[in-house]
């Protein structure tokens, strides 16, 4: 991308340089206003302040277009990933049961002793292809990682048990489809159920905009039987057809950005995390920051508990190596510097400290006035 200076980065991202002058100071780096930036230190920046650091805020208006088309010079190094998939419905309308049927079914028995760890996602073969599920269905994991920002899914299956209809959180998870935008695949499960009744979920669903192919609409629905597997193969396989539609893509070749999918404290190994790497690979060694917490990938396991050296776009990955228990829904960078990653990580933990500070003896002041 073209060189940018510290002056012309502040007026894109709406800051005054000497937010920018000062935060470099802070991690080691004097600049001035004339300062030509590298990609990497703009990326920086655009992440200590969360904004979306993309090329767009970095080139020339004139530019844009030609992205949307992916016509620029990156267009080479963008490949096919495998979409990113997430099942929502309505309570017992039978997306746990959808969920481990495909695991079942689509990973091959014995390639690790048949073992799965839930590390809350995994990844399935079909037809030589990949899809990754999000293995934690629950609207509210969805909604809170989209207030922090996250795009993790690509297309959303919407279950709808045939015997039951249209259902609350069934408009609840249309909503939420509707909301981040992303194409809907709608399950009709139980259809082995005697009172099912599929052409009430088609015109419930369509009442909610979701029309069928047949009438007029885009929305594919295909019935299933998460009990029995019967569909299940037909949907995985529009599962492809819409990856293949929507091209989703990702540059493999570059530090890995994605964001936490679950993370706990376990007694013996410390922080276990579970990413989703979005783009890029993540290679064991790489350094991380997410939130104000960073580390380094010691240890690197796919869903089935086989260890790894890197992960491509669209892989969930349980890692150890940080210092402490991200938050789902963060999104984290690597770094090939470890002290970067400390600097930006505990630069943020020291401006959170001040924050909190501040705000906490603005309300001891209030109580006191309260007192008074
Ligand atoms: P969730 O709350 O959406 O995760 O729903 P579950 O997967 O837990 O399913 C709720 C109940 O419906 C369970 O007793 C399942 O065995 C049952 N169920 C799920 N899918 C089917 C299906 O395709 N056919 C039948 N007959 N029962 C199903
Ligand atoms: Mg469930």
């Amino acid at each position: 991308s073209a060189p940018i200076t510290v002056g012309e980065l502040a007026e894109k991202l709406n800051r005054n340089a000497s937010e920018i002058i000062k935060l470099l100071f802070m991690m080691g780096t004097m600049v001035t206003i004339n300062s030509v930036l590298d990609d990497e230190t703009v990326e920086l920046i655009c992440m200590e302040w969360n904004v979306e650091c993309h090329k767009e805020i970095i080139i020339d208006e004139s530019d844009f277009e030609e992205q949307i088309n992916n016509e620029e010079e990156d267009e080479a190094n963008l490949v096919e990933r495998p979409p990113v998939v997430t099942i929502m419905g309505h309570v017992d309308h039978g997306k746990t049961t959808l969920l481990d049927t495909i695991r079942k079914t689509h990973v091959t028995e014995g390639e690790f002793g048949g073992i799965t760890q839930h590390i809350g996602a995994y990844q399935v073969g079909v037809n030589g292809k990949k899809v990754t599920f999000l293995d934690t269905p629950g609207h509210e994991a969805f909604t809170a990682m989209r207030a922090r920002g996250a795009q993790v899914t690509d297309i959303v299956i919407i279950v709808v048990a045939a015997d039951d209809g249209v259902m609350p959180q069934t408009k609840e998870a249309v909503d939420h489809a509707k909301a981040a935008g992303v194409p809907v695949i709608v399950a009709v499960n139980k259809i082995d159920k005697p009172g099912a009744n599929r052409d009430r979920v088609v015109s419930e669903m369509s009442e909610l905009g979701l029309m069928p192919e047949e009438w007029g609409g885009d929305t594919i629905y295909v019935d299933v039987s998460a009990k029995f597997g019967d569909g299940v193969p037909d949907l995985l396989e529009t599962i492809l057809i819409v990856a293949e539609v929507e091209n989703f893509r990702a540059n493999p070749n570059k530090m890995a950005t994605g964001t936490v999918i679950e993370a706990k404290l376990d007694k013996g190994r410390g922080p276990v995390t579970t990413l989703l790497v979005q783009n890029g690979t993540l290679h064991t060694g790489d350094a991380l920051v997410v939130g104000t917490v960073f580390g380094r990938v010691r240890k690197m396991t796919d869903d089935r508990g086989r260890e790894l050296k890197e992960a491509l776009p669209s892989m969930p990955v349980e890692i150890i190596g940080l210092n402490d228990v991200p938050v789902a829904g963060d999104i984290f960078k690597a770094f090939d510097s470890e002290k970067k990653a400390r600097n930006i990580a505990e630069e943020r933990l020291n401006k959170k400290i001040a924050q909190e500070r501040s705000s906490s003896s603005a309300m001891s002041l209030d109580d006191l006035a309260r007192q008074i």
